[in-house]
């Protein structure tokens, strides 16, 4: 039914931003298989993950019994330097389609990273900081991850390293700029600065890298570093969702405002973590009865994960230094083919999800790239904003669930995640344009 009071943004006040994450994995019977030490074979102790990871997310990645996780007062108050984030309805989206589905969707795009990411980048800052270190080492694909965490560590005066994906290095000089004005320093990958990137430079000369590859250089130089750095990681980790929920948590409290519930819940699925943190909330009711509804994850037919990889233990990085987990993937040393929205890249798909999906909780499903652009330009040309081509994944499958309403005629209520805008893909865009872009 039409509800005319609801209005098209959704805005929460600063003090509902909510004060602790929900870890869905606490309310999940079967829980995610254990992250195992690459070295013994057997699940990982806190202490051994801690001398990769910060102490406090060591313990946040082994939590699977604590539903709810206070947050820090800091992280708090730099929440409130770009959230809450609004929920919109789609109402002119839905008018171009001629649809009876009422489409929502969860903006997080209103910062400078221009992405979600941010809101894990600052927790894992923040608990960096809080234990002494000097800095923090991570690697980048697209750039979002890294820009999102060299603006966090300038707020806590974090020293980072990055080890950026060679193609995006060059590619996306922008990306790169943006975070070295934020202070941090970028490293094409692979480099000659670690063993592993050597190992993989001579194994494949003139190779422009990939996400797994810049990790292991990540992990490597954190573990040399004499105790003074640790690595982070910007998805796939179960403390990742957890900082993530955010996303959920805010979008079920606007909902709740007006009392709609959504039919189904749409995300893209790179690592997993924006979907996992949209749609954790709502997991938990299904989770414990109290409600239903349908998930799907959305992912680019190049790097299909969840719809055509195996579930089984595997590295998460290709210099298999890394613990491993168990996961959908398309193994360690899958390189997929160029594409255009290279937030979803990864091999494999976070554990949380990975274990949702197999015991049938959740959907996946795969688009094809040119499509995806079709339905971010319907996107940008009605609602405004103009989305990255991840995000464009999940608006790709919100208008096709969308046009099958207006074929049923169906009032679904459909809520997917907006995860970032795109300024920074506009050659992508420019294909488009020129009609050159391929699957
Ligand atoms: C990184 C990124 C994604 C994919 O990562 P997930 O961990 O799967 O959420 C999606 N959208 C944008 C804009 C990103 O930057």
């Amino acid at each position: 039914m039409k509800n005319e009071k609801i209005p098209y943004k959704i805005y929460l006040s600063e003090d509902e931003i909510p004060r602790a994450w929900y870890n869905v994995r606490a309310d999940m019977k079967n829980k995610p298989a254990p992250l195992l030490d690459p070295v013994t074979r057997r699940p990982i102790t806190e202490d051994a993950l801690a001398e990769v990871f910060c102490r406090e997310l060591a313990r946040q990645e082994l939590d699977d019994t604590n539903a709810y996780i206070e947050i820090p007062e800091p992280i708090h108050s730099f929440y409130k330097m770009y959230r809450p984030a609004p929920l919109v309805r789609a109402y002119c989206l839905e008018e171009k389609l001629g649809t009876p589905a009422h489409i929502y969707y969860k903006f997080e795009g209103n910062n400078t990273s221009g992405s979600h990411k941010l809101n894990s980048a600052i927790a894992q800052a923040y608990y960096a900081k809080e234990q002494g270190l000097a800095g923090v080492t991570t690697e980048t694909g697209a750039g979002q991850w890294g820009t999102a965490l060299s603006m966090a560590c300038s707020y806590f005066g974090l020293d980072c390293k990055v080890f950026m994906v060679k193609v995006s290095h060059d590619q996306k000089p922008h990306r790169r700029e943006v975070m070295r004005t934020y202070g941090a320093s970028v490293t094409p990958s692979p480099s000659d600065t670690t063993a592993v990137g050597r190992k993989i430079l001579a194994e494949h000369p003139g190779t422009g890298g990939s996400l797994g590859c810049a990790i292991s250089e990540a992990v490597e130089t954190a573990v040399n570093s004499g105790g003074r750095y640790r690595y982070v990681l910007g998805s796939v980790l179960s403390q990742v969702l957890l900082h993530q929920s955010i996303i959920g948590l805010e979008a079920k409290t606007a909902l709740d405002k007006y009392g709609v519930k959504p039919d189904l819940i749409i995300g893209c699925a790179g690592g997993g973590s924006n979907l996992g943190g949209l749609i954790s909330p709502f997991m938990g009711e299904k989770l414990r009865g109290e409600a239903d509804y349908r998930f799907i994850a959305v992912e680019p037919a190049s790097c299909p994960t969840l719809t055509r990889g195996v579930y089984a233990y595997d590295y998460c990085d290709t210099g298999m230094i890394c613990p491993l987990a168990k996961m959908y993937t398309l193994g360690a040393s899958f390189m997929p083919a160029p594409m255009h929205a290279g937030g979803l890249r990864y091999h494999g798909m976070t554990p949380v999800l990975s274990q949702l999906c197999a015991d049938g909780l959740m959907e996946a499903t795969s688009v094809t790239q040119t499509s995806v652009f079709d339905a971010a330009v319907t996107f940008a040309r009605v609602e405004g904003i103009l989305p990255a081509p991840e995000s464009a994944h999940a608006i790709r499958v919100a208008i096709d669930e969308a046009l099958r309403c207006k074929e049923t005629g169906e009032e679904k209520v459909i809520l997917f995640g907006l995860t970032g805008t795109g300024y920074f893909d506009m050659m992508s865009y420019a294909k488009h344009n020129d009609g050159i872009l391929t699957d």
